[in-house]
């Protein structure tokens, strides 16, 4: 079991609170389905059987 250091906090307390931390990041070792960059962090868990684009690639996807 992993646990995020979220009750020892205090401290570290951000100045405004505007840090974008509060987003869960997995760890991953896939690459692009575009472009076969290399991914080391999702914001979500792949599931397996569906391709995964990297930063770049979604953004073009999602942009047209
Ligand atoms: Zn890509």
């Amino acid at each position: 079991m992993k646990e995020k250091g979220r009750f020892y906090s205090k401290k570290t307390k951000t100045t405004m609170g505007f840090n974008n931390d509060d987003r869960q990041m997995f760890d991953v070792d896939i690459k692009c389905a575009e472009c076969s960059t290399q991914i080391s962090q999702l914001p979500f868990q792949p599931s397996g059987d569906r391709p995964v684009y990297c930063f770049d690639c979604n953004k073009a996807r999602h942009d047209r």
